[in-house]
């Protein structure tokens, strides 16, 4: 097979125009179709750097008849022709039938069932090794409602939310399924397959920022579940580990809340970003981790369509280009860096809180995203010595202050609210004025059960701290130069997004196990190693991966 990349179409542009720029790139007559016996797309983007004359960009693999022909387009010299990679995944290892017979042997445990767990427990079942996967929360049908009663109704069940519960946080998202992680053995692809094997549309495979809603996801999860299940692996809800057991360094059990002990001596921790309690535990029972770097602020909707026209110009509306996403960053004069963080185009702003009395935001869409508002996350980027919490200027942090950070800003907002988990609310303008909003403009927040209007930039008692107001007061006109209207008053702020990655790092060597407990290997966004569904599935991969190999004895 050979490889194209970096064919150029205009936007518009058919089927045959498609075929016949391939075969112009092959140095192919139209009387030579023949010899090409067909091609499939890769992957495809569009540049919009020229709104007039968008193009669609093409990498594309070719199956020629001739393989002289082929070997000599390789040597060509043209850079946009090369050998098509092999990117199907191969299995690490597989367990004999008989692999437990051995009682000695005791199956691997996967904690949390968010896209880390999913994919670590779906590798190791791959691999024979039957995992049995532990998740605090409930069954994808179930945690629906559950999610909908803190919508609707204002009722949070701490164990089974947005954050908590089968598929973890990406469930109720935007689905967005692209990464900047190197991907050397395209395990990327391998995520991709396996969400179309159960049921995501098949252009999540070439298109360049593939996505799938939230509704799709519910279905897709189901089924890899199934998946899993029937290569032997054991899928438990409503099962919060409370307590690890270490002997000698390694790991020799877990405990549940309910009081059973599971004996295994290999655990995947993928936990998330919002597993408190189970952090505070492990920091309890000495596992290494230390305090890390994350990121604050609000959520900011404008209409998706003042995105679409920056974005796309007369373009806007193409359905081959679908809703505009964009991507800003401001370094500020107070030396921090200001981003957007998990844009939504034809999103809402959900509530993502997973404890009581507290309000988190974050967003989410539906495979459609025809909503009418774009939301993102405007955040500012802090640091350790930053959230400490003991008073000083230096020195190691407390791996738990980011969390006790958190918390605070995010009680703030409860009581900024109003009560309810409606989330304080202002608009652009009065933000940059720092003064209370009073009324909303033509941008309709879309956050439920509802915003309360405030001062959010209020000094010294505003919600979020004071260089966090100042870098995004500063950053939102930048970006209104980026984006015309992006500053416009009547924009809407939600606060508080706080849970843009974990506030520490469950550290681990280069063979995936944590630094001093043989055995225990922390995986995914909770353990930081993964910011998002797609990185957080590939490091699941790679986690399994490792553990199996020991398992089987593949390394020694
Ligand atoms: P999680 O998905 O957080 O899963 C961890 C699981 O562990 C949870 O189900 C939890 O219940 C369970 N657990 C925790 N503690 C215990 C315990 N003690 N015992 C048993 N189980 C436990 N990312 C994207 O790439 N694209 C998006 O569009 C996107 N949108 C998002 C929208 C929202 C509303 C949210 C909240 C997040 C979004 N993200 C998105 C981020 C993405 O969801 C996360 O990066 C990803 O889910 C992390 O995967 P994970 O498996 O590491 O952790």
């Amino acid at each position: 097979m050979l490889r194209i990349t970096d064919l150029r179409l205009p936007l518009n542009h058919t089927e045959e125009q498609l075929q016949a720029a391939v075969l112009q790139r092959l140095g192919l007559k139209p009387g030579q179709a023949a010899e090409l016996l067909g091609f499939t797309v890769y992957k495809r983007a569009h540049d919009a750097r020229k709104k007039t004359a968008m193009q669609l960009i093409y990498t594309l693999d070719c199956e020629l008849a001739s393989a002289t022909r082929e070997a000599q387009l390789l040597a060509s010299g043209d850079p946009h022709l090369r050998p098509s990679p092999d990117t199907r995944y191969r299995v690490a290892g597989s367990a004999p039938a008989d692999f437990y017979a051995q009682p000695s042997r005791h199956r691997p445990v996967v904690v949390g069932f968010g896209p880390c767990g999913l994919f670590a427990a779906l590798i190791l079942a791959q691999m024979g090794l039957r995992p049995l996967v532990l998740e605090r929360g409930r069954a994808v049908r179930e945690r629906t409602k559950d999610t909908w009663g803190l919508w609707r109704q204002g009722v949070l069940k701490p164990e089974s939310n947005v954050q908590f519960g089968e598929g973890g946080a990406g469930t109720f998202s935007d689905g967005k399924l692209y990464s900047q992680i190197s991907d050397p053995r395209f395990l990327t692809r391998k995520v991709l397959t396996e969400f179309v094997k159960a049921g995501a549309p098949e252009e999540i495979l070439f298109v360049s920022k593939p996505h799938i809603g939230t509704f799709r996801l519910v279905s897709m999860i189901e089924k890899m579940r199934a998946d899993i299940e029937a290569l032997g692996g054991e899928i438990r809800f409503g099962q919060k580990v409370t307590d690890l057991l270490i002997e000698d360094g390694a790991v020799r059990g877990l405990t549940l809340e309910s009081g059973e002990q599971i004996r295994t001596d290999h655990v995947v921790l993928a936990l998330g970003h919002s597993a408190r309690d189970t952090f505070t535990m492990l920091h309890g029972r000495g596992v290494y981790m230390e305090a890390k770097p994350f990121s604050i602020g609000y959520r900011i909707e404008h209409p998706q369509s003042l995105i679409d026209a920056a974005r796309f110009g007369p373009n806007a509306g193409n359905p081959i280009l679908g809703a505009a996403d964009y991507k800003l960053v401001h370094h500020a004069k107070n030396g921090r860096s200001v981003y957007s963080f998990c844009m939504c185009p034809g999103g809402t702003v959900v509530a993502a809180t997973s404890e009581l009395e507290r309000v988190v935001t974050n967003g989410m869409s539906q495979y459609s995203r025809a909503e009418r508002n774009a939301n993102a996350g405007i955040v500012v980027g802090i640091n350790p010595q930053d959230y400490r919490q003991d008073g000083k200027t230096e020195g190691p942090v407390n791996p738990l202050d980011g969390m006790a950070f958190q918390r605070i800003w995010e009680s703030r907002a409860y009581e900024l609210g109003g009560g309810g988990y409606r989330a304080p609310g202002g608009l652009v303008g009065d933000f940059l004025k720092r003064q209370a909003s009073t009324v909303l403009g033509e941008v309709e927040p879309s956050y439920k059960p509802g915003i309360t209007l405030t001062n959010l930039a209020q000094k010294g008692r505003g919600s979020l701290p004071d260089y966090v107001l100042e870098a995004i007061r500063e950053a939102l006109p930048a970006f209104g130069r980026q984006i015309r209207g992006f500053d416009r008053p009547d924009a809407v702020l939600t606060g508080v997004e706080t849970r843009t990655s974990s506030p520490l790092r469950i550290t681990r060597g280069k063979d995936y196990q944590s630094l001093n407990v043989r055995g225990l290997y922390p995986a995914g966004e909770g353990a930081g190693y993964a910011g998002g569904i797609m990185s957080a599935g590939v490091d699941g991969i790679e986690v399994a991966e490792a553990l199996g190999r020991v398992m089987l004895g593949l390394d020694s």
